[in-house]
Parts: C-alpha cells; structure tokens; sequence
C-alpha cells in the first residue's frame, strides 16, 4: 500500500479562480500533488485542455466538476455522462446522487458548512439527503487554515454522527484551490495498492481508504489473525493490533513548518477518545475492538493554536 497526496477540489478561470489550465497543472505538480481534478462551478469546459497539459506534465487527471446550487455545493468526480443540476429541489438530491452513481461518479459534499448569505449564497449545505449512505464523501477541512476554524468542527460533528449511526462515509479535504496563494491548506492521502489510476483513486474514495493532514502523515494499518487492513476496511470485534506511522516531512508546498507542531497520537473508537500516546514515528498498539469504528488522530500546535487537530485517518469499521 502506497500513500499519494491528491487534490481533487479546485478551480480554473473556466469559472471562478485565477489559475488558467497549465497553471493549475503546473502548481499542483510543483507542490507534489500526484493526482488533480479540476473541479469548476457546473462546468466541465476545461477537461480537454486539462487531460492533455495533465499528460504533457506528469500528473494523474481525474474528470470533475462541482455543483454550485443554492442550496450547497457538491463535487461529481468520475462520472462519464451528465446529470443536470439544474433544477433538482433539495428533496429531490438522492435521485440526483444515483443518477450520477449510475454514470459512474462519485459525490462529495463540499465545505458543508461554509457561510451562506449574505456572503456566499448557496455555500452552506442545505440539500436534504434522506439516504446518508449515497453521497461517497464529505469535505472535514476545506480551504486554508481549515484545522483551526469552526465550520471544521461542525463538518466534523456531522461526520461522527453519521459514523455513530452505522454509515461508512468518507472524510475528505477540499483545497478548494482558486488561485496561488501559497496559504496553509490540508492534503488527501489517498492509499492505493497496485497502480495509481483515476480508477483505483476514485475507488479508494468511495471505500475510505484516505487519510488527511495539515502537515504530517499519519496513517493506520491494522492486524487481525491474518489479516492487514487499512483505513475503510472492516476488522471483526475482539483483538486488534493498530499500527500507527508517522512521517513528519513528506510534503512541503507552502505550510510553514514551525508553525505546526505534533504533539499527541490520539485513537477513537465510536466517538470516544481510548489511548493517547506521546507522537513517536512508529506505534503499535493492541487493543480490544468493538463494533462501530476505530480511527487515529493526530493533535499539536498549529499556527498558534494548540491542542488542534492536524491528521487524521479515515476509520476501521468494526464488525460484530
Ligand atoms: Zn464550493
Ligand atoms: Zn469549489
């Protein structure tokens, strides 16, 4: 299993960023990212322009594009046809989600709890979702300086809970990246075995097997009887060995290191924090599992704020 940083929520001068096509491309390539989809407000017109300076640079392309309603913004990844955006009632959001399913893609709510009006008319997400199991994502951090604001908190919440309720959705960050502003942001780590495909990436979002971070990487494998299981996958109730990693320098772009400081190693389990551990490069720890899930935090200082949250993985679930 190898870990890749990606950025799949950003924006061209097709909408509403700065950033024409090769720059895009060239920043995200220059800053290490190893996959990017571009991600415009309800269009798609970059794609060609994309795919080929994509090739021509060395960086995986991904096809998206974002939904931008009143009532909340959805990124559509992968999907190969179209469901038309307008016009769908915010009841009527499932068929949409199924719709696109259908075509192949993967959704994800984006900055779920961004300010709306009088500021940003349409940000906040307002759709309501009666199956919480369609949408395949949901963005935890977006933007920059995400570890320490309160729109984080709130999507953190929401994500708990839907955890706490038995849905295996995947926590995401969106860069939202509009133009080169060289501010401190949050990275996806996306876990792939095997060759680094859009196929292979969007499949590792659709299953959890992603870990996020404003700096450091931290990662979570565990072993049961015979079994390796990563981020997303199920383990069985009962003894469970978690092996925790960090790496502390893989990925620079414009974080400023001193301003980022990890502190504690952290595991949850169904909502409840049950080990905290001085941060060490490698952790192994056994534990008794329990139904529900089991995920790995990391907490420190970040610019200024201490006690913040800077990495964390996507769970295990636990079976009975
Ligand atoms: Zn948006
Ligand atoms: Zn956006």
């Amino acid at each position: 299993m190898q870990w890749y940083p990606v950025e799949l929520h950003t924006h061209t001068c097709h909408s509403d960023g700065d950033f024409n096509i090769k720059e895009i491309v060239h920043t995200a390539k220059r800053a290490g990212y190893q996959a990017l989809a571009v991600t415009d407000h309800n269009t798609a017109s970059g794609t060609e322009e994309f795919f080929h300076e994509a090739e021509k640079q060395g960086i995986l392309p991904v096809y998206g594009l974002e939904w931008t309603t009143y009532y909340g913004h959805m990124v559509v990844l992968g999907e190969q046809g179209y469901t038309d955006w307008r016009g769908v009632k915010p009841e009527e959001i499932d068929d949409a989600i199924r719709s696109i399913h259908q075509n192949g893609g993967i959704v994800g709510i984006a900055h779920p709890f961004s300010l709306s009006d009088p500021i940003n008319t349409g940000y906040l997400w307002e759709f309501q979702i009666h199956d919480w199991t369609l949408p395949d994502y949901i963005e935890v951090w977006s933007r920059n300086y995400a570890p320490r604001r309160i729109q984080s908190e709130r999507a953190f919440a929401l994500w708990d809970e839907l955890l706490g309720k038995g849905i295996h959705i995947t926590a995401m960050t969106g860069r939202d990246w509009h133009r080169d502003d060289q501010l401190p942001c949050c990275y996806t780590w996306a876990g792939i075995s095997g060759e680094l495909t859009a196929e292979t990436l969007l499949e590792a979002v659709r299953s959890g097997r992603i870990c996020l971070s404003a700096g450091p990487l931290l990662t979570l494998k565990a072993h049961q009887k015979e079994n390796e299981l990563f981020p997303g996958g199920t383990a069985e109730e009962g003894k469970i060995k978690l092996e925790i990693i960090l790496k502390e320098d893989v990925f620079s772009d414009s974080r400023e290191k001193d301003q980022i400081t990890a502190e504690e190693i952290r595991i949850f389990a169904n909502g409840q924090e049950t080990v905290r551990i001085p941060v060490q490069e490698q952790t192994v720890l056994e534990l008794q599992a329990e139904k529900g899930w089991m995920r790995a935090e990391l907490y420190g200082t970040y610019y200024g704020t201490k006690h913040c949250r800077i990495a964390v993985t996507n769970p295990i679930y636990i079976n009975e």
